[in-house]
């Protein structure tokens, strides 16, 4: 070997040398879903590298989604921190959900066991909670990561490696990318702590299938002890509605992955249960029953409302839901477009695609304007977004009252632009302007709206969603020839609207 060619080896091999030997920038966390006793997990995981002399390690103890403490480290027990040579390192638990660990730039290794959320679907009196907890059985897992993995306070914002070792036949439906590492373990990358808590994944032998939604790959996977085939079934039933919800986002969609996450638990006793959770670009539901008959019909509803998201929060969203603080979370005063605007797409894009009548989208309507009344409609909308947690009496009025101010404000808008913009197209610009990764301030959405549309808009967000006057149905349906009857909650067609009536309908819905 001349020298010439030896320097450039040992050029070439030097470099790998050194990144095989540096520590790491990121989390490499190992959970070992094989060897499970007790009921519990074994997790352990390197922290980034770091020089710090002290950090605060910290577990859930609330997650986007819900609104109610969930303290997820009251599942975690037996937390110890070594060095490189096996040496303990002193660490403390603060509270529930929070750890201090000492030396943490000489940490190698985090090792903990983490106690299994549920075991069998329960009814919960106040609001989702299985479906964002740890659910490990020999034949099936729900993972949620808020269960799982932790962060350091101080080392925020850092990538995620997970290895996972898991039974050789199951097969891992997620929004994220698993990779095979061998027989028995999964990789997976995710870009932060959000990312991965966003990301739930459902272990099983796989009942899967992938649909082609035009550049949008969607997974619908299904798990049920004994039905092994029915995932197929399920795919094609939401497929029209997933088509015709691309059509009415403008043809293009914008993910490139998108996943159903659907695990059904068959059982004797009387009723059903459901549970669910959505994420950005992932569903999770949970069903308890005895005959799977309702479940096309439940997960027809599931898919409309929960596929919607992909637009708002995941493309629109403002700094309390991108840094979304998973020990004390600010809430933002914007739920009446998260939840409200999306609901109302779910009720307009049927009847815009011509998927309904004229009377069954009427009787949605009265559906939504009857359950309104169910809630105390003297609040401001933005107050009982701010205040979510505290007021959980009020949450559900998002998808009741939500839609039929989404409405009020599209119709506002078709008619201020002669038909040519109405909430569709607002979404659109919405998600030009910010996207996945550049948040909102929660103060200045308001005026940003109005810039992009019409300064009358701005007296719209003042008085009804900032303010407490009562949803205009009646005056903005009548302007496009519907008459709302106050008394007893019908909506109708008008028998004879004039042309301006019947230009602006056309325009809203297409009728
Ligand atoms: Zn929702």
């Amino acid at each position: 070997m001349n020298s010439l060619v030896k320097v450039f080896l040992i050029l070439i091999l030097f470099p790998s040398v050194i990144t095989a030997q540096s520590p790491k920038k990121n989390y490499e966390y190992n959970i070992d879903l094989i060897h499970i006793s007790n009921n519990e997990v074994r997790v352990s995981f390197t922290p980034p590298k770091n020089s710090l002399k002290q950090g605060k390690f910290v577990i859930p103890k609330m997650i986007p989604g819900i609104y109610q403490a969930m303290n997820f480290g009251q599942y975690i027990s037996d937390f110890s921190a070594t060095d490189k040579n096996g040496k303990k390192i002193a660490s403390e638990r603060l509270d529930k959900n929070s750890w201090k660990v000492n030396d943490l730039k000489k940490v190698d290794k985090i090792s903990y066991k983490v106690t299994n959320g549920w075991n069998s679907l329960q009814q919960s009196t106040d609001g989702p909670k299985s479906a964002g907890s740890l659910f490990i059985k020999d034949s099936v897992s729900v993972i949620n990561y808020n269960s799982l993995v932790g962060y350091f306070e101080e080392l925020k914002d850092t990538p995620y490696e997970i290895n996972i070792k898991k039974n050789k036949d199951f097969y891992a439906s997620s929004a994220l990318d698993y990779k095979r590492k061998n027989d028995s373990t999964d990789i997976v990358w995710a870009k932060d702590y959000r990312q991965l808590v966003d990301s739930p994944v459902l272990y099983c032998v796989p009942d899967t299938t992938w649909l082609k939604i035009g550049t949008t790959e969607v997974l619908v996977s299904f798990y049920n002890k004994k039905e092994r085939h029915y995932s197929k079934k399920i795919a094609d039933d939401i497929e029209n509605i997933l088509k015709n919800q691309q059509a009415y986002l403008g043809g293009k969609l914008p993910v490139n992955k998108y996943a159903f996450l659907i695990y059904f638990e068959s059982s004797n006793e009387k009723g059903s249960i459901g549970d669910g959770l959505e994420h950005s670009r992932s569903t999770v539901c949970l069903y308890r029953s005895k005959s799977m008959a309702f479940l096309p019909d439940a997960l027809n509803r599931v898919a409309s409302h929960e596929f919607f998201h992909i637009i708002t929060p995941l493309h629109i969203h403002s700094g309390d839901i991108q840094h979304y603080n998973f020990l004390n979370p600010t809430m933002s005063k914007h739920l009446w477009l998260y939840e409200g605007m999306t609901e109302y797409a779910t009720i307009h894009m049927p009847i815009k695609q011509k998927m309904i009548s004229l009377v069954d989208f009427e009787k949605k309507l009265e559906e939504k304007i009857k359950g309104m009344k169910e809630f105390d409609n003297h609040l401001p909308f933005t107050e009982i977004s701010k205040n979510a947690i505290e007021r959980q009496d009020q949450y559900m009025n998002f998808y009741q009252k939500g839609p039929l101010l989404s409405l009020c404000l599209d119709i506002r808008l078709r008619e201020l632009s002669g038909g040519k913009m109405g909430t569709q197209d607002l979404m659109q610009r919405l998600m030009q302007k910010y996207g996945e990764d550049k948040y909102f301030n929660d103060d200045d959405l308001f005026d940003e709206i109005t810039k992009m549309t019409f300064p009358q808009i701005r007296s719209f967000f003042r008085d009804y969603i900032e303010g407490t006057k009562p949803v205009p149905l009646k005056e903005y349906l009548s302007k496009v020839g519907f008459d709302y009857d106050e008394m007893t909650g019908k909506v109708s067609t008008l028998a004879n609207p004039d042309s301006k009536q019947i230009a602006l309908r056309k325009a809203w819905i297409n009728q």
